[in-house]
């Protein structure tokens, strides 16, 4: 770690603390050549699951398509940007949290289904009904029933 004062190659770590997210280290250092005091935040890194296919192939992680298919399930719909992050966020999260080397790309749905119907119900049965086909049809009706209350109530 070059020292931010004089550039110098050579410094010595005084004291090292994990943040309370348990995600970065902080470490106070100090420089050998110009003895000034200076803190650094280092990331613990993490690395996104693999994503498994239905049918087995393998895919890398896409922060873009995640987005992607948020947006398209709520488009139109009275959903702010900064909301639309924080449910990729939320998302990246718990996949980088996992602990897995690999996960199924039906996990992501799950997951991308939860912030939805936490975001916008319209927007949930339009992800839901394109990206799976509801095992239990009850749970689709009701959902459908819901909306349809939400409209009604809107006239
Ligand atoms: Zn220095």
């Amino acid at each position: 770690m070059k020292c931010p004062f004089c550039q110098h190659e050579d410094t010595q770590v005084l004291d090292t603390r994990v943040s309370e997210e348990g995600d970065s280290i902080r470490r106070r250092r100090r420089c050998a050549r110009c003895d000034k005091r200076f803190t650094t935040k280092e990331r613990i890194e993490l690395s996104m699951p693999i994503i498994v296919k239905k049918n087995g192939s393998r895919t890398e992680y896409a922060s873009a398509k995640l987005r992607g298919s948020l947006m398209l399930a709520l488009r139109k719909r009275p959903v702010s940007a900064e909301a639309i992050d924080t449910a990729v966020a939320s998302i990246e999260e718990k996949l980088l949290t996992s602990g897995q080397r690999e996960v199924e790309s039906g996990y992501v749905g799950e997951l991308v289904m939860l912030e939805l119907k936490r975001l916008d119900k319209v927007a949930y049965i339009r992800f839901a009904s394109v990206y799976k086909n509801f095992e239990d049809l009850a749970e689709f009706q009701d959902a459908i029933a819901e909306v349809g209350q939400d409209r009604k109530t809107r006239k």
